[in-house]
């Protein structure tokens, strides 16, 4: 399953997460991902391990060109000119001439400087160095103030968003201006898996916990991004795309939206 992002590019619906993943464990973790399926591994500055996920890129018999690779901004990094050191270190770590995907991580109200950032991104593109560009844990007021700066859309941004935590109102805004929408943390930090809504529909289909909850994501047009370490639920994960939940089973799901399901930071404080 693929989505078309609005300046043409085509990114794999389902990806691989490796935040928490050490740099020592990340060439073993992507190394099993991609050899289970996956076409899609998102790493960020600070999770610390482009170096591994480089070295299992390096070494797997996929073409470049098979793999689309995200990595993000971190906020100490953020401003025009820190922002195109940042990216080619991360490059440089990652062993690649571009990345797919570059994210603004946060729009970290400390720095204040997403709009500098945004633009440094804007030329990173450019010059070739990402292919798309976009942004993580941008709120309304975050888009519109890059997009009236700019006059440059993001292609996603990438939020919290599970079960529990669904982000209507925000959805709605990305499917206004043609942004996609990739959920961090889909399975809740895997705190979802033991719902018992979740658990009868996964009974009910033969399927696991998380594989309902990873499908209940892709049905919606939603790019998710799941994290695991251990092998056998890396394939658990992926094999989400083998099948498909009914429109009652999908409504159960959406009925579990609470106004506290929120886990992560709010982006409007969040202040690191
Ligand atoms: P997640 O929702 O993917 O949950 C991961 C945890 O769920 C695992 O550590 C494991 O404990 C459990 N799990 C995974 N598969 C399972 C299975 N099949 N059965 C039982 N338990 C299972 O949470 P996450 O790691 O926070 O988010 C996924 C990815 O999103 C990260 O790796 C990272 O790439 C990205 N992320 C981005 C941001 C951001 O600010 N942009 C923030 C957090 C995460």
């Amino acid at each position: 399953m693929q989505i078309h992002l609005h300046d043409g590019t085509i990114i794999p619906q389902l990806g691989f997460g490796v935040w928490q993943i050490s740099n020592s464990d990340a060439e073993a973790a992507v190394t099993t991902a991609l050899k289970t399926g996956y076409r899609h591994i998102d790493t960020a500055a600070i999770y610390e391990n482009e170096a591994g996920v480089g070295q299992a890129l390096k070494k797997t018999h996929l073409a470049r060109s098979e793999v689309f690779v995200t990595t993000k901004l971190w906020n100490s990094d953020q401003g025009y000119d820190s922002a195109i050191k940042a990216c080619e270190h991360s490059l440089m770590k990652l062993g690649l001439d571009y990345v797919d995907l570059y994210l603004v991580h946060w729009p970290a109200p400390k720095q204040n400087q997403y709009i500098e950032s945004w633009q440094a991104l804007i030329e990173l593109q450019k010059r070739g160095l990402v292919k798309a560009i976009g942004v993580s844990n941008f709120n309304a007021e975050h888009l519109d103030a890059i997009i009236k700066a700019t006059n440059h859309v993001p292609v996603l941004n990438q939020v919290e968003l599970h079960p529990e935590f669904q982000q209507r109102e925000l959805r709605q805004y990305h499917k206004q201006h043609a942004i996609a929408t990739q959920a961090w943390s889909p399975l809740g930090q895997g705190q979802l898996i033991t719902h018992p809504v979740i658990n009868q529909i996964a009974l009910k289909y033969g399927k696991t916990p998380a594989q309902v909850i990873i499908r209940w994501h892709l049905q919606q047009g939603i790019i998710a991004i799941p994290k695991s370490q251990t092998p056998s639920r890396i394939k658990e994960n992926y094999d989400a795309l083998l099948f498909g939940l009914s429109p009652e089973d999908m409504q159960a799901i959406n009925e579990l939206d609470k106004a506290d399901g929120k886990i992560g930071p709010d982006p409007l404080t969040a202040d690191f």
